[in-house]
């Protein structure tokens, strides 16, 4: 089964949560939680998070990621952390084109797929968000519109470069809304950017790539979406802040 090509991946979104004093309690929780994982597993923290969530989480089987980086290396850009920072600290991962980025702060599919680009050349391993607001599923037009997300943020990033892009569908409308896609809409449009990534770079590497739902995933919906054959892992926001919930996920990723 093409499901079993790829390792499941299940990271948590932090949002603007937990002091880094808060964060140290939370990570301890879940390092006592998740011992052996069978899947991959990701806590993206905080900037202000990063060095205590690395310290910790060193030697376990807890990666670490950003939930943000820009398109540049260095220069006039106040306010802003470039790709290379965050690889020189150890973070593995970076979450980009958030729903929330796109939506509070400005980001566009041209800004996501620069910070795409530069997050591989640094050395980072990409979750690219995309999903469709309420009134363009209404419309009709969402597989249209994540396909032109996927193809637009894949724009320039090379065959072997795509191994490390992880591609997380996240419908805004059940972003932090406690509404949850259905697990057949879920696979439907994981499906989708499947179809999307095998017309651009052929079917083994779309069958190889890790693609996630994210969208109100919680500890008890979560293995029927994870048991969806295009669904390989979860981006997970309020559930990732407890520890007894988030480990149930990682489970049912098995
Ligand atoms: C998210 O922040 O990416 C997310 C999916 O949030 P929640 O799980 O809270 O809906």
């Amino acid at each position: 089964m093409n499901k079993n090509l790829r390792t499941p991946c299940i990271a948590g979104n932090w949002k603007m949560n937990k002091t880094p004093a808060e964060a140290a309690v939370l990570v301890d929780e879940l390092k006592a939680a998740i011992t052996a994982p069978e899947c991959n597993v990701v806590i993206c923290v905080p900037f202000t998070d990063l060095p205590v969530a690395l310290e910790k989480c060193a030697g376990t089987p807890i990666k670490v990621g950003a939930q943000n980086c820009h398109f540049e290396t260095s220069g006039a850009f106040t306010g802003e952390i470039s790709p290379v920072m965050l690889k020189e600290m150890g973070v593995e991962y970076v979450v980009l084109g958030h729903s929330e980025r796109r939506t509070y702060f400005g980001e566009t599919d041209v800004t996501v797929n620069k910070r795409t680009l530069a997050a591989l050349k640094a050395g980072l391993k990409p979750i690219v968000c995309v999903g469709e607001y309420l009134e363009q599923r209404e419309q009709g037009i969402t597989a249209e519109l994540v396909a032109m997300q996927t193809k637009i943020a894949l724009q320039g990033v090379t065959e072997q470069d795509l191994k490390n892009v992880i591609i997380a569908y996240e419908p805004v409308w059940a972003i932090g809304t406690g509404k949850t896609a259905t697990a057949e809409q879920a696979n439907e449009v994981c499906a989708v950017i499947r179809a999307t990534v095998a017309q651009l770079y052929g079917k083994a590497a779309a069958d190889g790539m890790t693609i996630q739902y994210g969208g109100s995933m919680n500890a008890k919906n979560a293995a029927e979406l994870l048991a969806q054959p295009d669904v390989d892992g979860g981006l997970i926001g309020g559930a990732s802040l407890k520890a007894a919930d988030f480990s149930v996920i990682v489970d049912a990723a098995k």
